[in-house]
């Protein structure tokens, strides 16, 4: 029997309520925000991910898939959603319109981690950029704009974690320090932070290592390296959420998992968790990524969440989300002629916009009113030989299990009616 691949799952028809429920308030949040829709493809060039993010990060390092095609042509399945979002942004010259220009995206990445809860090969994420502008007012929105969305999802018991990690002038700086403060604790690190202190360093406050989380504790702060370009942007974005009424905790630690933020990071956790893979979502600035995937400089920011986190949450919050439309009838015959009756009213019934579900084969009454049921059909049409003789049907409401016979040529009327009531 074959499974699905170790870290991916079928999202089976019971759970598509929860998803329908998120895409139908990203598409609001985003209407709201003037956000427009952007779709890229499911693969990239692998060196679109690389080169955006960088090696030294776990996701180029170790979790992406990369394949080459039979033409040799290194590809890589998408790994993240800002990177083919920038691709597009260039290739398309969306650089021509009034700028910032606002995408937003829903779709699937792919890395390759170890499977647990909520840290899954394939994962979905809801993510929007606003690419072309270096306004802290637009840091503010982006961070309003993600709280929003919690907040219309039902979701209200999480934390706004915000930092600046400066820009490429005073990161150098301050990476400086932080290897200087690690090197005296060189003996001490895990195997992974022995090689970030070299190649990555950022990375090193981000490691969930408890032993190495004890150095990062008194680490030097990204915050007091700030150049005062950087000093007066972080400033005003704080400036900026008080305005809007956002609380949120500055936590020096936090620096993204991916090399392209630079200023504004911020991540959203849900507050009663501590546990490493809780982030619901996060974002920031990527003031250097379109001029390094060959762009002028083009200041940007954006955020992503992942949707299965947003469900589980909303499973573990015990938020009821509205149930998929169930059909308006469920068509019972007892007989082959009744069968052929039933099928075509069925196809009238669907000329008229009206969702009915005919019995197959040939079960009994109850089996087939046992199968409405399942189904949550609000009326089953039943058809015998004494309702085709008269040109009539009985309908049963399946609400009271109260049934009366009606002429044939009413159903439509009586279906109508029976669903707004
Ligand atoms: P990132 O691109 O790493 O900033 O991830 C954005 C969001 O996607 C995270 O905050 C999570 O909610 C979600 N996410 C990231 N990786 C995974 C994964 N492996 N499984 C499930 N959700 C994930």
């Amino acid at each position: 029997m074959y499974k699905a691949p170790r870290g991916t799952f079928d999202i089976l028809p019971q759970e598509q309520a929860y998803w329908k429920y998120v895409e139908g308030k990203v598409a609001f949040l985003c209407q709201l925000y003037g956000y427009q829709p952007l779709s890229t493809p499911i693969f990239e060039d692998s060196e679109l991910f690389t080169h955006a993010v960088a090696g030294g990060t776990d996701l180029v390092d170790k979790e992406m898939y990369t394949f080459e095609d039979r033409k040799g042509q290194k590809l890589a399945l998408r790994a993240e959603g800002t990177a083919p979002v920038c691709r597009a942004y260039l290739e398309h010259g969306l650089f021509n319109l009034a700028q910032p220009v606002k995408l937003y995206y829903i779709g699937p990445a792919f890395r390759y981690e170890r499977p647990q809860a909520g840290r899954y090969r394939q994962h979905h994420q809801f993510g929007f950029e606003a690419i072309g502008s270096a306004d802290p007012a637009l840091d503010a929105e982006v961070i309003e704009m993600a709280q929003r969305f919690f907040f219309s999802l039902g979701l209200s018991q999480f934390s706004i974690n915000l930092n600046s990690i400066g820009c490429k002038l005073c990161q150098p700086k301050y990476v400086e320090a932080l290897q200087e403060h690690y090197s005296d604790y060189t003996e001490q690190l895990c195997p992974d932070c022995k090689v970030r202190l070299v190649r990555n360093p950022l990375r090193l406050l981000d490691c969930k290592k408890a032993s190495c989380q004890k150095i990062a504790e008194t680490a030097p702060k990204t915050v007091n390296y700030l150049c005062p370009e950087c000093q007066a942007h972080f400033q005003s974005v704080q400036k900026y959420l008080g305005a809007l009424g956002i609380t949120f905790q500055l936590n020096h630690r936090l620096v993204r998992g991916l090399d392209y933020y630079t200023r504004t990071v911020f991540e959203i956790e849900p507050q009663e968790e501590g546990t490493q893979q809780s982030a619901l979502g996060g974002g920031g600035r990527y003031d250097n990524l379109i001029e390094e995937l060959g762009g002028k400089p083009t200041p940007a920011v954006g955020f992503a969440a992942g949707i299965e986190r947003l469900i589980l949450n909303l499973k573990r919050q015990k938020i009821a989300v509205p149930s998929l439309p169930t059909p308006a009838a469920f068509i019972a015959c007892l007989g082959e002629e009744a069968k052929i009756e039933a099928a075509k009213l069925a196809s009238a019934l669907r000329k008229n916009g009206i969702a009915v579900i005919e019995a197959t084969g040939d079960k009994s009454l109850k089996a087939q009113l046992r199968q409405a049921n399942a189904l949550g059909a609000i009326y089953t049409i039943i058809i015998g030989k004494q309702e085709m003789e008269n040109r009539t049907i009985i309908l049963r409401d399946m609400r009271n299990g109260e049934q009366k016979a009606i002429p044939q040529t009413e159903i439509i009327t009586a279906l109508k009616q029976g669903e707004t009531a």
